[in-house]
């Protein structure tokens, strides 16, 4: 088939790097979990209790391969880090079981959820949607995609950030309040899944603001690392 004639020029799809492979990972959505680690709720001054997740989206031009560097984004002065573990994948539907949900997953990465808090806290006090806290240009970095056919489920596993070499993040997979496979499950009752769908996972504690000039050090043990610069 010959591609469409358009009236404007086609955009260009969002295609993340897999690790050993000269493919790539074509992106449709981009959804990410909010408090998901019990210590990262309390700090942000909420219940950690086991309430139901609940969901954002980001863009899928959102997101900004690695080796690429972070751009302080506009009309904000409190930009902060959230190291989170990204899943990847390759089939979806809705209403899918969480036994069957790690049959989804082409593979994993890690990200920052970047995060305009002070936007973002301005809407929740409003009531407001978060869409300008959290889906600006270049908010999510990520590494390359890991599949999971060579690496496994990890349901544990330290998950960390280092600012400037300080380690402000240091968290593991297995404190998620909800579980790899429950988000899948549970984000699919909402939106029907499909293959290209990105989930961010949420956050352990340690969150932070970050400047220009910054170097940010992240990653999830045994699975994967990013470095990224601010500038
Ligand atoms: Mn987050």
């Amino acid at each position: 088939m010959s591609d469409p004639i358009t009236v404007i020029p086609l955009p260009q799809p969002v295609l993340l790097p897999v690790e050993g492979s000269a493919e790539r990972f074509p992106v449709r959505r981009v959804y990410c979990v909010g408090r998901n680690y019990a210590d990262h709720a309390l700090e942000m001054g909420h219940d950690p209790s086991r309430e139901p997740p609940f969901f954002f989206q980001k863009n899928a031009d959102n997101l900004l391969p690695a080796g690429k560097a972070f751009p302080y984004p506009p009309l904000s002065n409190d930009v902060h880090y959230e190291v989170e573990c990204v899943l990847a994948l390759k089939s979806g539907g809705a209403n899918i079981e969480a036994a069957d949900a790690l049959d989804c997953i082409y593979g994993y990465a890690v990200g920052i959820d970047f995060t305009r808090r002070d936007l973002q806290g301005e809407a929740k006090k409003l009531g407001r949607p978060w869409e300008v806290g959290k889906a600006f240009e270049h908010s999510a970095p990520v590494s390359s995609i890991i599949p999971a056919s060579r690496l496994g489920h990890p349901a544990e596993g330290k998950i960390w950030l280092e600012q400037n070499g300080k380690r402000v993040q240091d968290g593991d997979l297995n404190q998620m309040i909800w579980k790899v496979p429950e988000i899948i499950a549970e984000l699919s009752k909402l939106f029907t899944l499909a293959p290209g769908d990105i989930i961010m996972t949420g956050t352990p504690a340690g969150v932070g603001a970050v400047a220009r000039g910054d170097r940010i050090n992240c990653g999830i043990d045994g699975v994967a690392t990013l470095s990224v610069e601010v500038v």
